[in-house]
């Protein structure tokens, strides 16, 4: 079975902080961490508690996708492509660690340079 891929823009919630990431996931918005699936916000749904919650964290944590500084969980969101034919896709498409994307590339190189590499 294929699922399409989907790239996800996490920040950090606390104002101000720059921590940023970028992974690849699937529709449900969930990335294979350890062969298995997460949500990325997982979090959020209560009933989510004791040892789950704890191994979400640690797993969260060692793959660097929480911000370190403030022990947060990041905000996710899938990226938000316009596709303008005339915009030429720049080298800071591929560099963006946030979701918009204006350019004729339709997001396909949009913060590719920033992908985490899940095992
Ligand atoms: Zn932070
Ligand atoms: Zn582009």
């Amino acid at each position: 079975m294929t699922t399409a891929t989907v790239r996800y823009f996490g920040r950090c919630p606390i104002k101000g902080c720059t921590t940023r990431r970028v992974v690849d996931g699937d529709t449900r918005m969930a990335v294979k961490i350890d062969d298995r699936w997460t949500l990325l916000n997982a979090y959020e749904y209560a009933g989510f508690t004791g040892e789950r919650r704890r191994a979400f964290i640690a797993s969260m944590r060692a793959h660097d996708l929480a911000c370190g500084e403030h022990k947060a969980f990041l905000r996710w969101q899938p990226g938000r492509y316009s596709y303008n034919p005339d915009t030429a896709c720049a080298p800071a498409c591929e560099a963006a660690t946030g979701p918009r994307c204006d350019c004729c590339c339709r997001g396909a190189n949009h913060g590719g340079g920033h992908v985490v590499t899940l095992h």
